[in-house]
């Protein structure tokens, strides 16, 4: 695909686009970073640590000054190059709070970035200024417990809460489908022009897109309940059932999305697991679970 990699792309007087090369079937053509402001800028979601990314993105800011590099959220493919981009520009990195994972068992996820030391966090509403214009933090956990959404103007920056090209991945155990939801009902409240996602296009009919996305995870949700209604059935048992011919690479992606959306439905008492009464409610399930109607 032929992918602007290393390109600036001006989408406005004050926003700029910068795509990196990391493509995958989590990050579509690769992390879009932006820089906001004119005469000096910040940067969002700085993008994994790539020297060819760094250089470009140091030939977009062009000698400006760097107010903040701000992360939406820890993911490996978000916020490792904030350091090396700290370390040459002297901005201080602002934003998401990081998160502290286990290394081993159920809570270990080595999806995040371990190194991620942010000068300042921002916790919700609260903002910074790049040329004299507020830059606000809307906390959004839910496909992380940190992530965070950036409103400059009436621009949103989503990081991956929403994404242009696909559903937001959301996997227990940092994942949380309630939290989620409750971050997507927030945005609906709002009334942003646009949004600029970390992947896939600017989506530019905000509260349409937004009610869109809850519609589709209200289905899911109802499609797990009938499932589970029929009779107990694994999490892999639902992903065959919900998510027929799913490309291979992201069956352990929907295997966590369903899990997400079990342990939100074991919460709210409307279904309960078969093969393990001893586990508390809300505990990370075992594969081998089989979940049943309440
Ligand atoms: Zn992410």
């Amino acid at each position: 695909m032929d992918a602007p990699y290393a390109k600036l792309d001006q989408l406005e007087p004050a926003v700029a686009r910068v795509l990196a090369h990391n493509p995958s079937a989590f990050t579509y053509f690769g992390t879009q970073s932006y820089l906001i402001g004119e005469r000096e800028v910040a940067v969002i979601d700085p993008g994994p640590d790539l020297p060819e990314h760094l250089d470009a993105l140091e030939r977009a800011i062009g000698g400006r000054r760097v107010a903040a590099i701000m992360c939406t959220h820890t993911h490996r493919d978000h916020s490792p190059a904030a350091r090396p981009l700290a370390d040459c520009t002297g901005a201080p990195i602002v934003g998401c709070a990081p998160l502290a994972l286990e290394t081993v068992g159920p809570r270990a996820d080595a999806s995040f970035d371990g190194d991620y030391r942010p000068d300042r966090e921002l916790s919700d509403g609260e903002s910074i200024a790049i040329d004299g214009k507020p830059v606000t933090a809307v906390a959004t956990p839910g496909h992380t417990s940190n992530h965070l959404c950036f409103a400059y103007g009436d621009a949103l920056f989503t990081g991956d809460h929403v994404m242009g090209w696909s559903t937001t991945v959301v996997v227990p155990p940092d994942g949380d489908m309630a939290a989620y939801m409750a971050s997507l009902d927030k945005l609906r409240k709002r009334d942003d022009r646009i949004y600029y996602p970390a992947h896939g296009p600017a989506v530019t009919n905000p509260q349409q897109y937004v009610r869109h996305l809850l519609g589709h995870r209200m289905q899911r949700e109802k499609q797990i309940l009938r499932l589970v209604g029929e009779r107990p059935r694994e999490i892999s048992d639902i992903v065959a059932a919900a998510y027929p011919g799913l490309d291979p690479r992201l069956v352990p992606a929907a295997g966590g999305s369903v899990c997400a959306h079990l342990l939100d439905l074991e919460r709210r008492g409307l279904v309960e697991r078969e093969g393990d009464e001893q586990a508390p409610v809300g505990s990370f399930p075992r594969s081998s679970d089989r979940w049943t109607a309440a």
